[in-house]
């Protein structure tokens, strides 16, 4: 059994997010459901985290650079 680690990223600004897991997207496609969400929260001074599911896949979360801000500096 393979563990691959899916990597979210989220806003600049973002403090909560709502993301599908896509080990459980797929799972669920298997059994017949829709698909599978989870919501997070990283508070701002956090460049990083990681999270898990709802079934404890292992889903890591990226905060983007500042594109508003880099756009203002280099206007
Ligand atoms: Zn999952």
């Amino acid at each position: 059994m393979t563990s691959r680690e899916q990597v979210l990223e989220i806003s600049a600004s973002a403090t909560s997010f709502t993301a599908v897991c896509e080990a459980c997207a797929t799972q669920d496609s298997e059994e017949g459901f829709s698909r599978s969400t989870f919501a997070g929260r990283l508070e701002l001074d956090l460049d990083h985290g990681t999270f898990l599911c709802r079934r404890g896949h292992q889903v890591r979360v990226e905060r983007v650079e500042r594109p508003a801000a880099a756009a203002e500096a280099a206007a």
